[in-house]
């Protein structure tokens, strides 16, 4: 059994340059739960001016349904956006850091161990809030200025983040340098330092179309657990090096043809996937909306 957390209407949306009006990341939310989404990442609490397509989280998560077993999440990367997160029911928090100094001052103009100072005590509070804090590591895999980040350094962030609260880790290849093999040995790294119980999620973006392949290299390292965007959004067009993440409904096909459950509906995901194009006005990354169910 493999469980989602579908990222679309954050990560999806937020790197598509066509902003989104509220009411249409709603029906989009909506639609994912009629297909058997049950975790969504459906908001980011940054800055508006930083990302416009983010700036409505609050009224987003305001006309979301409720009480449908659905858990919904925010992505929080410093102290201003737990204040907000906190204003709102959202259930999960994505708290965020780089693991690579160079992209994270460029990121969010601090060190990595300035960020992890920061959202110690961020996290802390979230759960006494009664949030469920996961710790995000971006650049697990390899940082565009830095090339290869250390093993060792990864797991160093991760230690400090379990230490301050957090009940879940995911390691995001933010932007998609992982391969394979690579993924097999920071997984059974990760298990081997923090125990076979520790809840582990991956987060690869399909930029040099390694994105199912290292879906399925930390599957079979013992991961569970997998974010992926409906219809491969995230691809803006006017941005080349912009690449969506792992497609939902091509992850989920793999997964069901090889006899292993999701609970989300392929039918229902590639309809959604057609609507979303739609929305977009183009032609999405998914392989399936093209080629469609066999
Ligand atoms: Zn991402």
């Amino acid at each position: 059994m493999i469980e989602i957390c579908e990222v679309g209407p954050r990560d999806g949306l937020q790197n598509e340059c066509k902003l989104i009006p509220t009411a249409q990341k709603v029906e989009l939310i909506h639609r994912l739960i009629d297909a058997g989404i049950r975790n969504i990442e459906a908001v980011s609490f940054v800055n508006p001016k930083v990302v416009p397509q983010m700036a409505d989280a609050e009224e987003v998560l305001s006309q979301l349904p409720k009480d449908l077993g659905v858990r919904y999440g925010g992505l929080v990367l410093s102290r201003s956006g737990l204040e907000r997160a906190l204003k709102t029911d959202v259930e999960f928090l994505h708290v965020v850091t780089t693991t690579s100094d160079s992209f994270n001052l460029k990121n969010v103009k601090r060190t990595v161990n300035d960020s992890v100072t920061e959202l110690t005590p961020v996290i802390k509070e979230g759960i006494q809030s009664d949030r469920k804090i996961v710790g995000v590591l971006g650049t697990a895999f390899g940082c565009p200025f830095e090339g290869e980040v250390q093993l060792a350094h990864v797991l160093q962030v991760a230690e400090k983040f379990l230490e301050a609260g957090c009940s879940e880790l995911t390691l995001a290849d933010t932007t998609g340098m992982a391969n394979p093999a690579q993924v097999q040995n920071v997984v059974n790294a990760f298990f081997s330092t923090f125990g076979p119980d520790l809840t582990l999620g991956l987060h690869f973006h399909n930029t040099r179309g390694l994105g199912l392949a290292n879906t399925l290299a930390g599957y079979q390292a013992g991961v569970k657990k997998f974010d992926s965007s409906i219809a491969g959004l995230g691809g803006c067009p006017f941005a080349p090096k912009a690449v969506g993440n792992v497609c939902t409904e091509d992850m989920v096909n793999m997964f069901h043809g090889m006899k292993i459950e999701t609970n989300a509906n392929l039918e229902k995901l590639v309809e959604t996937s057609k609507w979303m194009e739609e929305v977009m006005g183009r032609s999405l990354d998914g392989m399936l909306i093209k080629a469609g169910i066999a």
